[in-house]
């Protein structure tokens, strides 16, 4: 007998959207090939298509996959990207994009902070990413945070799992106001009194490398993957879009974290879909 289906949520199709966008990583690129590894984990005959909370995802019409961006060293690269999430908001649907490096969320949230007010971004990484103008390059995937926060797109920004934090970021947290929440003094999500609308940004290299090593930075000392699920499980309803980045096939040699974004995304998916 089949366990019984989650009921679902009134908000949104979740669509899918690949940005293989991988030339603002500042130490190792790869991440471009991503997108296409991540779907293919995600439907591999190895595991059935069912979320944790029993929202079956192998069920026609409960999400959309929009494909992927192209030609991503072109100049109006994010440009095209915050039209292209735009066109997901306008449509009532939400976006979750799989890169890529970190640099694709500033686009992201461009197009949805202009149109949903009021967002908590909850950010999971080892890395602030919030360095004024990093190597030179503003659009580098170390500084994101801080464009959107510039920009005030958004409400509240709690990062998570931070644990490489210097004096340079601390500054610029203070400045913006970040809820930053370091691996060293992980929070009770309870205590975050967290409201919607939610976006979530999972990048990869939040988790203990060596349950997930195709990234480009290490940096050990990580949350578990089932820490993290436990995180995005427990996050309020609406969740109005996620994304994964970061993940580094040339340095995934066993195949495993190909696997491990599949996961998360297939809870991110479960929690967005479920009521
Ligand atoms: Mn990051
Ligand atoms: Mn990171």
């Amino acid at each position: 007998m089949k366990p019984p289906t989650a009921k679902l949520a009134p908000w949104g199709v979740p669509v899918i959207l690949g940005i293989p966008l991988d030339h603002n990583s500042s130490f190792l690129r790869g991440s471009a090939e991503a997108p296409a590894l991540i779907r293919k984990a995600f439907d591999s005959g190895a595991w059935n298509k069912w979320a944790e909370n029993r929202v079956d995802l192998g069920r026609e019409g409960w999400f959309e996959d929009a494909g992927d961006l192209q030609d991503m060293e072109a100049p109006d690269v994010f440009g095209r990207i915050e039209v292209a999430v735009a066109k997901i908001v306008e449509e009532k649907k939400r976006p979750v994009s799989l890169g890529g490096d970190h640099s694709i969320t500033y686009p992201i949230l461009r197009a949805l902070g202009k149109r949903i007010p009021g967002i908590t971004l909850v950010h999971f990484d080892a890395h602030p990413d919030l360095y004024a103008n990093y190597e030179e390059n503003p659009h580098s995937h170390a500084s994101p945070f801080a464009r959107i926060c510039e920009e005030k797109l958004v409400e509240r920004l709690i990062q998570i799992g931070i644990r490489t934090l210097n004096a340079q970021q601390k500054g610029q947290a203070e400045k913006y106001g970040v809820e930053m929440f370091e691996m060293r003094n992980l929070p009770d999500l309870a205590k975050l009194d967290v409201a919607g609308p939610i976006y979530i940004s999972f990048d990869l290299d939040v988790l203990e490398p060596g349950l997930a090593p195709g990234i480009s930075h290490w940096e050990p000392g990580g949350l578990t993957t089932r820490e993290a699920l436990h995180y995005i499980q427990a996050l309020p309803a609406p969740i109005v879009g996620a994304d994964v980045v970061e993940f580094n096939p040339l340095r995934d040699r066993s195949g495993l974290t190909a696997t491990v974004a599949a996961k998360i995304l297939k809870e991110l998916l479960g929690r967005m879909l479920a009521a």
